[in-house]
C-alpha cells in the first residue's frame, strides 16, 4: 500500500543519511590525524597568458591521500576542516609548503611566478594570519609578491572593516590578493573598490555557460569592472578554444582551466615548465 511504501522511502532516506553521517564522522576523525601522518599533498594549476603564451602564475590546491579511501576531494573535506577548525593548522601547513616549494622553483630556475593559496573565512577571524604569512615568507626566503591569497566574496563582505585592515597590511607587505569565484557571491558591488584586490577571478560557471547571451554579458561586465577599478582579471574553468576566443574578444587574456593544464603534482610541473616556459 501507499502507506507502506511511504514508510519504506523514509527508512531508505534514513539509511542514506546514516551512511553519510558515518562517513562524515570517520573522515572527521581521520582528518585530525592527516597532518601528522603527512597525508596532504599540494597540486598546482597553471594560470596562462593566452597572448604571450607563458605561465604567469599557479594556484595551489589541496589533496588528501586517505589511506583507505584514496584521494579525497577538497570539496568534501574542506567543509569538515572548516567546521572543526582544523582548517587553521592545515592552512599554516599550506603556507609553509607552498612558499618553500616556490622558493625551490626560483632557486632551481624552474619558474619565477606567484603561487596562490585559497583562504577560508576562518583565517580572517582573529589576527594571526598576518604573522603566519610573514613567518612563512621569512622562513622560506620567498619575496612577498610571489605569494597570492585567494579570498571569496563572503570573506570580503563579512566583517568588512577588519578584513580590509588585514588585507591592506598584507598588501603593504607585498602579498597579492585575488577575489575567487567572482560573480557568484552576491557581493555588494558598491564596496568592491574598498577592498584591496589585485585580481578578479571570473567564476567557472560563467565560462561553462558562456554561449548564453546573458552569461556573456556578465563576463563582459566583470571584465569592465576589473578594468575600471584597475584590477587584473582571470577566467577560471577554461576548457575549449571557443571559450578562449570569446574571452579574448571580450578583453580577458589570462586564463586557468583544463584546456591549458590540470592541477599537477610537483614532479610533473618540472616537465610542464620545460615544455611551456614561464615568466
Ligand atoms: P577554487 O579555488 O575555485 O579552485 C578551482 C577548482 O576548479 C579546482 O577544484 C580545480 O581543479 C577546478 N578546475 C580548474 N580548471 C577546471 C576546468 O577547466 N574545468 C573544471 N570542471 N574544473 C576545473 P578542486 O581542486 O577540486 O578544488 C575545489 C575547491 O576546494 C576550490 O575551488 C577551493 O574553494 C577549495 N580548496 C582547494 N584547495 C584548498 C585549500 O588548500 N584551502 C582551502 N581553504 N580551500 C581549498
Ligand atoms: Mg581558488
Ligand atoms: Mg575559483
Ligand atoms: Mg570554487
Amino acid at each position: 500500500t501507499s502507506k507502506d511504501s511511504g514508510k519504506n522511502k523514509f527508512s531508505v532516506f534514513d539509511l542514506e543519511m546514516n551512511r553519510y553521517q558515518v562517513r562524515r564522522m570517520s573522515l572527521e576523525k581521520d582528518l585530525r590525524k592527516a597532518l601528522a601522518r603527512s597525508e596532504f599533498m599540494v597540486v598546482y594549476q597553471p594560470k596562462w597568458d593566452s597572448i604571450t603564451n607563458v605561465t604567469v602564475g599557479l594556484e595551489s590546491l589541496l589533496r588528501w591521500r586517505h589511506p583507505e579511501h584514496g584521494i579525497i576531494s577538497p570539496v568534501e573535506f574542506i567543509p569538515i576542516a572548516e567546521e572543526t577548525g582544523l582548517i587553521v593548522p592545515i592552512t599554516y601547513w599550506m603556507l609553509h609548503e607552498v612558499c618553500s616549494q616556490n622558493m625551490l622553483w626560483h632557486k632551481e630556475d624552474v619558474a619565477t611566478v606567484a603561487v596562490s593559496i585559497n583562504m577560508s573565512a576562518r583565517m580572517f577571524e582573529g589576527e594571526s594570519l598576518y604573522d603566519i604569512v610573514e613567518e612563512a615568507l621569512t622562513r622560506s626566503g620567498l619575496a612577498p609578491h610571489f605569494l597570492e591569497l585567494e579570498i571569496t566574496e563572503s570573506i570580503a563582505m563579512n566583517n568588512m572593516e577588519e578584513t580590509v585592515v588585514l588585507l591592506s597590511k598584507l598588501r603593504k607587505l607585498g602579498v597579492r590578493v585575488s577575489l575567487d569565484d567572482f560573480g557568484t557571491g552576491f557581493s555588494s558591488l558598491g564596496s568592491l573598490d574598498e577592498i584591496p584586490i589585485n585580481t578578479l577571478k571570473i567564476d567557472q560557471v560563467f565560462i561553462r555557460k558562456s554561449k548564453m547571451h546573458s552569461k556573456k554579458a556578465i563576463i563582459s561586465n566583470i571584465i569592465a569592472i576589473a578594468a575600471n577599478l584597475n584590477m587584473e582579471v582571470i577566467a577560471e574553468g577554461v576548457e575549449t578554444t571557443e571559450q578562449i576566443e570569446l574571452l579574448q574578444s571580450l578583453g580577458c587574456t589570462v586564463m586557468q582551466g583544463y584546456y591549458y593544464g590540470k592541477p599537477m603534482p610537483v614532479n610533473e610541473l618540472g616537465q610542464w615548465f620545460l615544455d611551456k616556459k614561464a615568466v
